[in-house]
């Protein structure tokens, strides 16, 4: 059995560092919003490369809090992509806005920039890029996009932590940056965490006090916020995980460069292609493969653990039927809705299991290209 994910292993490593940590968080009596909270928001401010971070409750929380600050709400319309988790387009609901879907790049499957501008209308307010599976988006078209039509841009970095665009790190492109410390994460917690990035201080100052119950100062309350407070021991455990996200980010590059080397002999599977000057993460690993259901099925008897992300566009989703999308409206997202298979991924995956995961999944296609 070759799992997805192992967390096991990577625990096995850093285990004791972070037992040690949230033992003094246990013992220190301070639990929410402490220091260790505060250093992980400056360490990430300097990792990340921005002015000011703040430490959320979950990604999901980031990314409406994030258009709350920005007084995104009813009325106003949200470009974005359907081909990401529920999150990012479930945030614009929560807020009370429209998403309005853009398809995709087949080739780098996140929001095809090209086509952004012509989604456009007096009502839109923001684009909202998801760097999907840890590959970063056209930020030079979409901020360019963005400054003519005096646009917001809010960056889902979820999956992108240590991602880079000609050498700048997502999450500072736009007007805010949204972070998930879920545990699958490249940099992940052991519960839920997540974090925004942002520039400006008075935005900063906004959200700091949506946070904690829409007001900066205890028991004065200007708004309605929420409690997405990030809590010490996560805090304390991200700190010692942050010592790590490099080491890990460049063995998942390593991995990714294997198994494209493993596989280019099957001319069946479309290895994954990076834009020219960027520094992909490798948040998954994913291919196209033809029959892609069987060959799931194939993989998941022979005990690799390959998963689909995801296997229904957000357009044809329940929670978004209101908003009037059939299939056929964005072909390239359906497409590779169908084709897309991701293979197991993490810093501790060795070269022996990856070989074993690129001989069966060939072995499986030709397998039902014998039956079909
Ligand atoms: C994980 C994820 C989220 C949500 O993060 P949570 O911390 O689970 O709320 C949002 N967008 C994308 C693209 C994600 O992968």
């Amino acid at each position: 059995m070759i799992p997805i994910l192992d967390s096991k292993r990577q625990y096995a490593k850093i285990g004791n560092d972070v037992e040690k940590a949230v033992c003094e968080v246990l013992r220190s009596g301070s639990y929410i919003l402490g220091p260790n909270v505060k250093a992980l928001e400056n360490e990430l401010a300097k990792y990340i490369g921005c002015n000011y971070t703040v430490g959320l409750n979950s990604g999901t929380d980031a990314l409406h809090i994030a258009l709350r600050a920005l007084d995104i709400g009813k009325g106003d319309e949200v470009i974005t992509t359907a081909f990401t988790f529920v999150a990012t387009t479930e945030s614009i609901e929560i807020v009370g806005a429209t998403p309005v879907f853009c398809d995709i790049d087949p080739d780098t499957f996140n929001i095809d920039a090209n086509k952004i501008e012509a989604l456009i209308t007096p009502k839109t307010k923001a684009i909202m890029p998801v760097h999907l599976y840890g590959q970063p988006c056209e930020m030079d078209k979409i901020m360019d996009i963005a400054k003519r039509h005096n646009l917001y841009v809010i960056e889902d970095c979820c999956q992108a932590i240590g991602a880079e665009y000609k050498g700048q790190k997502v999450g500072t492109f736009g007007d805010i940056g949204c972070y998930s410390f879920y545990p699958t994460k490249n940099l992940g917690g052991m519960g839920d965490g997540g974090l925004i990035t942002v520039n400006s201080e008075n935005l900063k100052n906004r959200i700091v006090a949506l946070r904690n119950h829409g007001g900066a100062i205890r028991y004065h309350h200007d708004e309605v916020g929420v409690n997405s407070r990030l809590d010490e021991i996560q805090a304390a455990i991200l700190r010692v995980k942050l010592n790590y996200i490099d080491e890990w980010n460049k063995a998942r590059r390593e991995h990714a460069a294997i198994y494209n080397d493993l596989l280019s002999s099957c001319s069946d599977i479309k290895t994954p292609s990076e834009l020219h000057d960027t520094y992909c993460v490798y948040h998954q690993y994913t291919v196209k493969i033809p029959n892609r259901d069987e060959i799931h099925k194939m993989l998941q008897e022979a005990g690799i653990g390959a998963m689909l992300y995801y296997p229904i566009p957000l357009h044809m989703q329940k929670v978004h039927a209101h908003l009037g999308y059939k299939m056929g409206d964005l072909p390239n997202t359906e497409k590779n809705t169908e084709m897309v298979i991701s293979l197991p991924m993490f810093p501790e995956l060795t070269l022996e299991e990856q070989k074993t995961v690129a001989s069966t999944l060939i072995s499986c296609i030709e397998k039902s290209k014998a039956l079909a």
